[in-house]
């Protein structure tokens, strides 16, 4: 089967059909994964598992793109911990905190970056800098929201003609989006 990048929360398979291993968990019958990485049956034990990407040190460069979470979204600035680097296929060891300047999310001007991005959404972004502190850019078409939250009840916001809505409870939100949005695999990064 094709490798496929899942994100916490994302549903891999159900209690019917394959047992919740590591990185996953149960919940009304559904396995869903516990941890971003790579979802993979384990044939053997007939267990769905997520692999963390190797914990080998990546080192970022300015030029590159990552995907990162976002860990908190203020007036001026997102704060996002980067989870993963483009082409090296496998994580950062820890957790690397960079910043996104509310001028660097758009070519145009954007009042407050906390009304672009939310905490937990995740963001795909290019390095401006790595020096002394890791800045972030989000200003291309394929950059910006890959996935999303739900904020009142936390299902992931599906893209439509008009923008994001959460299908389990309607609720409609906005995000600058990247533009393939929700279509993300591990073939692309
Ligand atoms: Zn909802």
């Amino acid at each position: 089967m094709k490798h496929k990048l899942v994100f916490p929360g994302d549903q891999l398979s159900t209690s019917e059909e394959l047992l919740p291993g590591d990185g996953t968990f149960e919940e009304d019958g559904i396995i869903r994964a516990s941890r971003i990485g790579t979802y993979v049956i384990n044939e053997k034990h007939r267990t769905a598992e997520v692999k963390p990407a190797t914990s080998t040190p990546v080192i970022l460069s300015k030029g590159d793109i990552v995907i990162g979470r976002v860990a908190m979204a203020k007036e001026k600035m997102i704060i996002v911990e980067v989870k993963h680097v483009a082409g090296k296929s496998r994580s950062i060891s820890s957790d690397t905190d960079a910043t996104i300047h509310v001028k660097e999310i758009a070519q145009g001007f954007i009042k407050e970056a906390s009304s672009e991005y939310k905490a937990e959404d995740y963001i795909r972004a290019k390095v401006i800098q790595v020096k002394p502190s890791v800045q972030l850019e989000t200003k291309d078409r394929g950059l910006g929201a890959i996935k999303a939250l739900c904020s009142k009840c936390r299902h992931a916001l599906v893209k439509k003609s008009h923008g994001l809505e959460c299908e389990n409870c309607g609720n409609k939100e906005y995000r600058r989006i990247a533009d393939d949005y929700g279509a993300l695999d591990l073939e692309k990064l």
